[in-house]
């Protein structure tokens, strides 16, 4: 049975993550620290013979006794309200915890993939982003903490791809959605949706034209499972092409929820990425993938997840 390390494993994708490669036959190793993920995520496995959940922050030295085959480096705040909310912890979990888990791949010879983001390319000037544009990332920005953390992290990635011949992969992660998000994370999605549930009018930031791509949790989940297989060690973008405005996404959300509320605009937050879309012909090419899931169908699963929370969860107020 092959053994696999996951970070981050009680939020969102990392406990996606956990549930496919479960399904794959896999012996997975969950860890996490829970500064923003929660134990519901992956409650269900608790009796699970092939999972083991390891409580432990990345970013101190990490003892794992016995093989590893893969490690999916996943820990790391990814919303901007919380990167915003702990900076230090996240430009830590990016540079301190990437290295633990780099040397934890070289000393047991596992291969490494780490989840790496659209915000490296900042307030994009190429557009679609490919993989070979630099980014336009302001350093000292408010939401540099998080965006040269992964600058940092891919550095730190392919050096020891390099110097130590350690079999790693990079993942560009694009917006991504799906049932487990945090209600209270700020990402748009989860604003809108508990909004919508709570009578409340919808918040755009800015006059709405800012632009992003959606990709549904699934599909994601598959491009990486697919590049953590495949034998690609540069960057590669997955996310869903099918790009929008954030004030068209909001009259989507309200169609969707049937809400009466209105769309009411508040301030856009300092360098608020103007327009983002995934240019994915190098995971069509390399991987033959491509999202399946369109807009409508992930949305509706989405929202009936965020239905089905209880009033506690949906009132609940972390700001
Ligand atoms: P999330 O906040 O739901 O999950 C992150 C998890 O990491 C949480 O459970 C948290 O407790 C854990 N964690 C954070 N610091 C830790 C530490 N020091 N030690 C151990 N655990 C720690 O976020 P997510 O949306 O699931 O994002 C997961 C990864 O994917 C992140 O690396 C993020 O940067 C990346 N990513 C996500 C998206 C997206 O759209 N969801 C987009 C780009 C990149
Ligand atoms: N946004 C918004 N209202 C909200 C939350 C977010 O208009 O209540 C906007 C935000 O300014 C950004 C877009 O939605 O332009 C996506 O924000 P999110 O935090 O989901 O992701 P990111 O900015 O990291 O892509």
């Amino acid at each position: 049975m092959k053994k696999i390390l996951i970070t981050g494993a009680a939020g969102f994708l990392g406990s996606h993550l956990c549930d496919r490669f479960i399904k794959e036959g896999y012996q997975v190793f969950g860890m996490d620290n829970f500064i923003t993920g929660d134990f519901k995520n992956i409650s269900h496995l608790a009796d699970n013979p092939n999972f083991e959940f390891i409580d432990h922050d990345v970013t101190e030295f990490i003892d794992f006794k016995g093989d590893l085959d893969y490690i999916l480096h996943f820990a790391s705040p990814a919303s901007p309200i919380d990167y915003l909310k702990i900076p230090i912890q996240t430009l830590k979990v990016g540079s301190l915890g990437t290295h633990n888990l780099l040397g934890l791949a070289k000393a047991k010879g596992a291969r490494i993939l780490i989840a790496s983001t659209s915000e490296i390319y900042g307030d994009p000037l190429v557009h679609p982003q490919t993989e070979d544009y630099y980014g336009n990332v302001n350093t000292i920005g408010p939401r540099g903490v998080y965006d040269e953390a992964k600058r940092f992290q891919e550095s730190i990635t392919m050096a020891y791809h390099t110097f130590h011949g350690v079999e790693t992969r990079i993942v560009r992660i694009f917006n991504t959605y799906g049932p487990r998000m945090r209600l209270n994370d700020g990402r748009v999605i989860p604003a809108f949706m508990g909004q919508a549930l709570r009578g409340e009018d919808l918040t755009v930031f800015g006059d709405g034209s800012q632009t992003r791509s959606f990709c549904y949790v699934d599909d994601q989940v598959e491009g990486i499972y697919r590049l953590l297989l495949s034998d690609y060690s540069h960057p590669v973008n997955i996310g869903n092409p099918h790009e929008i405005s954030i004030r068209d996404f909001a009259e989507e959300i309200i169609k969707l929820t049937g809400t009466t509320q209105k769309v009411i605009y508040k301030d856009l937050p300092v360098n608020d990425p103007m327009q983002r879309q995934p240019d994915i012909t190098l995971a069509k090419k390399i991987l033959g993938w491509e999202p399946k899931v369109d807009r409508a169908e992930g949305m509706k699963i989405t929202f009936d997840y965020f239905k089905s929370l209880t009033e506690e969860e949906l009132y609940k107020s972390e700001h």
